[in-house]
């Protein structure tokens, strides 16, 4: 089966265990404004700085790249991650994906914007999943993301009752979501939560916009991306026993 991607990055520290290899899915069914790979939005393949930006490929030769990592993957306790876009989104591709990759360490990186189903298959692939919370609101969700909240909250109740090991990230937007309680509003949604290893808090960086610029993208966020982003108080996450850090 064919997947679309737009690249493949080695050596991250940040995306699991060890040193890993990100593969990056290309499609994203939501328009978060902060949105820091524009490339990873659309499916189709697209221009960048007047490069084609995105690729086409089988889930055999795809797996055949990656594999050549297995030694660095071994000696380092690393192994692949599917980023995007929204991996899920290619749900069929990346099961395919996942089974030739194995038994290398997998995780996945993923909104929750996408249906039950597909998130189930897609949790159960991986080894780890990363689920992003990006808002405790409907109506902000709405306003920043251009989704439905709804369809993330089905998501994350059936994922912290399941037994699939899991991180939360939470990126601290300026005047979006770094409000005035924020901490506690988080905390409230992730109680009872059986599996939650660690919730890691990323701020917002102002180079988000560069990326469009070489898009000829126009950038139009819905906050001020210059203005401070409250520090989040990790200790009212320790007060709930969640592990909290700030990336
Ligand atoms: S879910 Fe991720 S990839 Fe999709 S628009 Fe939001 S930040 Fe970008």
């Amino acid at each position: 089966m064919k997947g679309t991607i737009f690249e493949i990055r080695e050596f991250c520290l940040q995306d699991g265990p060890g040193v890993r290899t990100t593969v990056f899915f290309k499609g994203c069914p939501l328009r978060c404004s902060w949105c820091h790979n524009p490339e990873g939005l659309s499916r189709d393949i697209e221009t960048m700085r007047g490069q084609p930006c995105g690729r086409v490929v089988e889930a055999s030769e795809l797996a055949g790249e990656l594999h050549k990592g297995d030694d660095f993957f071994q000696r380092f306790g690393g192994g692949i991650t599917f980023s995007g876009g929204e991996p899920f989104a290619q749900i069929d591709f990346l099961l395919e994906l996942a089974s030739l990759l194995k038994p290398l360490h997998l995780v996945a990186e993923t909104s929750g914007f996408v249906s039950p189903a597909d998130y189930k298959r897609g949790a159960a692939a991986v080894d780890i999943l990363y689920q992003d919370l990006k808002h405790w609101d409907a109506d902000a969700f709405s306003t920043h993301c251009k989704g439905d909240l709804s369809l993330v909250m089905d998501n994350l109740t059936w994922l912290k009752q399941s037994n699939v090991p899991h991180v939360i990230r939470i990126p601290l937007i300026p005047g979006v979501n770094d409000l005035p309680g924020y901490e506690e509003s988080f905390v409230s949604l992730l109680n009872g939560d059986k599996a939650l290893q660690r919730v890691e808090l990323l701020p917002y960086h102002v180079t988000a916009s560069v990326k469009y610029e070489l898009m000829n993208k126009p950038y139009k966020p819905t906050f001020d991306p210059s203005a401070e982003i409250r520090k989040p108080d990790l200790d009212i996450f320790k007060q709930h026993n969640i592990q909290a850090v700030l990336a």
